[in-house]
């Protein structure tokens, strides 16, 4: 056994980086990956690709950063503003550079000479798509199938709360029955295609880190509306269990910023499942095993790797 740590997050981050599964890169929650880390998460998205066939979703792959003009009309900065992340670069001329270069060379603070880049990072993986669809929907709506990174500022030694992550999503733009049933459908089926590969998971309403004084506000609305549900494994703590997907129902929200609206005129109703992929990965490494080889072989089947 390796370097042993009493804290328990720190001890399951120093096994996956002696078994070379997560490669530090220096700064807490930012990783490389192996290839046994990556092929895990390959498997079990094909797992997520078959049993969501039926939808006929449209697949489309955003960049993990979008256009700061779109951040804008949500209210990100509002509820998670320590959390955000904002890309910026030279904008300057000659003199600029050469006052930078100065800094940098001194080593002095030279990022006080960069402005803001006309992107953001990515908070959610469905945040790129409503701006892509305002206007009026058919009657059927739209599925929307979505995979990409994301980026949380919250440095932390917890293997599982990574600064950026990959969420896999299937998105329901319609009516409020159609998006409400999509969410209660898809948190039915993720549990079951969780429990499939041996992960025990409970459901939970979720209890999101809102910012400062309105906090409190916003979580007892999501709790009271009943918007957001999470469905948790122990990872690293047993009594400490761990999100690896969330179920949510976003109401018209996201149907009033961007301007889309339900074939009968209104703003659309919105509705997602994200599979967090990493953490995934590292509640199935922990409960079966550190090598995928020996995993039960029920697991290895329903992942398509036996
Ligand atoms: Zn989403």
């Amino acid at each position: 056994m390796c370097t042993q740590h009493d804290d328990p997050y720190k001890q399951y981050q120093a096994e996956l980086i002696e078994a070379g599964l997560l490669i530090p890169s220096g700064v807490r929650g930012v990783y490389g990956r192996s290839g046994t880390f990556e092929n895990i998460i390959d498997q079990f998205e094909g797992l997520v690709t078959r049993e969501g066939a039926f939808q006929n979703a449209e697949v489309m792959r955003f960049p993990p950063i979008f256009p700061r003009a779109h951040y804008a009309r949500i209210d990100h900065i509002n509820n998670f503003p320590d959390l955000m992340g904002s890309v910026h670069s030279f904008l300057g001329g000659e003199k600029e550079h050469q006052a930078m270069l100065g800094k940098f060379e001194a080593k002095e603070d030279w990022t006080s000479a960069l402005s803001p880049a006309e992107v953001m990072l990515v908070p959610a993986a469905c945040y790129p798509l409503y701006p892509t669809a305002t206007g009026t929907l058919s009657a059927q709506g739209r599925v929307v199938d979505l995979k990409t990174f994301v980026f949380r500022h919250e440095p932390s030694d917890d293997p599982a709360r990574m600064q950026i992550f990959r969420q896999r999503e299937f998105v329901r733009l319609g009516t409020p029955e159609q998006a409400l049933n999509h969410r209660n459908d898809w948190l039915a089926r993720g549990q079951a295609i969780l429990e499939s590969v041996g992960l025990p998971v409970k459901k939970v309403l979720a209890d999101d880190p809102f910012f400062g004084r309105g906090a409190r506000i916003m979580k007892a609305t999501q709790r009271e509306q009943d918007l957001k549900y999470e469905l948790v494994v122990p990872i690293c703590k047993e009594d400490k269990p761990t999100a690896i997907t969330s179920c949510n129902y976003h109401l018209d929200h996201f149907g009033i910023s961007f301007d889309i609206l339900q074939a009968n005129g209104t703003p659309a109703h919105t509705a997602c499942i994200g599979f967090g992929l990493e953490r995934i990965a590292l509640a199935l490494l922990k409960t079966h095993g550190f090598d995928p080889q020996r995993w039960p072989h029920e697991v290895r089947s329903r992942l398509a790797m036996a």
